[in-house]
């Protein structure tokens, strides 16, 4: 009898969900699947909505375990923190191993919070990621607004994510309006307009939002460091904040550039998913960088590579032809803009109302749904 083929899956991310939900179809090809990660699956596209509290926390999350082992597959609860290509094994944080024949990563990606100095936890500094982060933001301000505090927020970074932020803040800040609770909230922008990928009309409707909402955005302004409860910009301006919440991108988890493998702000893969160096190895989502592709780090390019890693895990078990993926060049991308209405953009359209937010839960609890077992 052969000796099954192993395969892990590491990140319970957007894509490697989908595979877990078929892990049955692996174990058909003749492979056991084990899927690692820390915890939950925290749904981006809600995270916002969370914060200004209109979603609890568990309805923001998904049960990666229940979701392999309802389809025959093994949970492991770990942090990978190496990989020996060699020996194809993995080493996590707690001290465990596990071997592979294929591996897959879906380990989304961070917030490069570092590059302002003294910006930590201690300092009252939030990166937007890990997302469990916005759960204790909402927490903590919430109990803030509530005893009738009226603290300086200061977000950084004014795109997609931080524009919702801010405007989600403000929400909550409405939530616990009888406490009085004033705050101020600044978004401060190093461009000259906020959220730039989105066509010009919707910045501009976004931009107006804000401002009617109460949010001051200052433009043009580099934060390069949190000093004695302020922001330090480069400009020489000093900025009061209580609070600062981190949204200047995200970049892919530096350790994966350990692995020796080709690594661009991401782990570098082919049409196919796989790794241009190591046909044993695939990555998804956020951690990958397909090659000759500029891709913009959002869920929805992992919920569209999830059939194609899945049907080529299959194909590599069968020693059968890989199937190609092609990103999309247009997505719907919905922002929550924290008062019952949404920004939708598709390519250059856009619109701004309540159908748009609408449309964004429709969305939401339909993604979250197929996955409660
Ligand atoms: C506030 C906010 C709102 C957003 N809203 C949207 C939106 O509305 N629509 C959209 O398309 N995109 C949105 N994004 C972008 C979106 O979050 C990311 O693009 C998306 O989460 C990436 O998905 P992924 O599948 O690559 O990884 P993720 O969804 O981030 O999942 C990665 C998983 O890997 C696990 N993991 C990480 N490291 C390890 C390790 N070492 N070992 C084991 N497990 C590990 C994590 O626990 C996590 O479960 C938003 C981002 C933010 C910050």
């Amino acid at each position: 009898m052969n000796t099954p083929q192993r395969v892990v899956l590491v990140g319970a991310g957007h894509a490697h969900l989908h595979v877990a939900a078929h892990a049955d179809e692996i174990r058909a090809a003749g492979a056991r699947v084990t899927l690692i990660d820390t915890g939950m699956f925290w749904y981006s596209g809600r995270a916002t909505g969370m914060l200004g509290g209109r979603f609890a926390a568990e309805h923001d999350q998904i049960d990666p375990r229940a979701v392999i082992e309802a389809a025959g597959g093994t949970f492991v609860c770990g942090q990978v923190q190496s990989v020996d290509r060699a020996q194809q094994r993995v080493h996590l944080a707690d001290g465990q191993t596990l071997d592979y024949d294929w591996l897959s990563f879906n380990v989304g990606s961070g917030v490069a919070s570092e590059t302002i100095a003294g910006c930590t936890a201690e300092t009252n500094c939030w990166p937007v990621k890990p997302i469990a982060n916005l759960s204790r933001l909402h927490d903590t301000l919430g109990q803030a607004f509530a005893a009738g505090e009226a603290p300086a927020i200061a977000v950084i970074g004014g795109g997609n994510t931080g524009c919702e932020i801010a405007a989600n803040i403000a929400a909550l800040a409405r939530r616990h309006a009888a406490s009085d609770a004033r705050p101020t909230i600044r978004l401060i922008q190093g461009d000259d307009t906020l959220a730039p990928s989105l066509p010009h009309g919707a910045q501009r409707r976004l931009a107006d939002k804000l401002a009617n909402l109460g949010i001051e955005t200052q433009y043009n302004r580099h934060v390069t460091e949190r000093l004695d409860g302020q922001l330090l910009c480069r400009d020489g301006q000093r900025i009061a904040a209580d609070h600062v919440i981190v949204a200047t991108g995200l970049l892919a988890p530096p350790w994966l550039d350990d692995l020796d493998l080709a690594f661009d702000d991401g782990l570098v893969v082919d049409n196919t998913l796989r790794s241009i160096d190591d046909p044993h190895v695939f990555a998804v989502g956020d951690c990958a960088h397909i090659n000759g592709h500029d891709l913009a780090r959002l869920g929805v390019f992992g919920v569209r590579q999830a059939p194609v890693l899945l049907a080529n895990l299959v194909a590599s078990l069968k020693g059968e032809a890989l199937t190609h993926y092609a990103p999309q060049s247009k997505w719907l991308s919905i922002l929550d803009l924290g008062d019952g209405t949404g920004l939708a953009t598709r390519g250059q359209r856009w619109w701004l109302g309540r159908t748009s937010l609408w449309l964004k839960h429709w969305l939401d609890r339909r993604f979250i749904e197929s996955y409660r077992v």
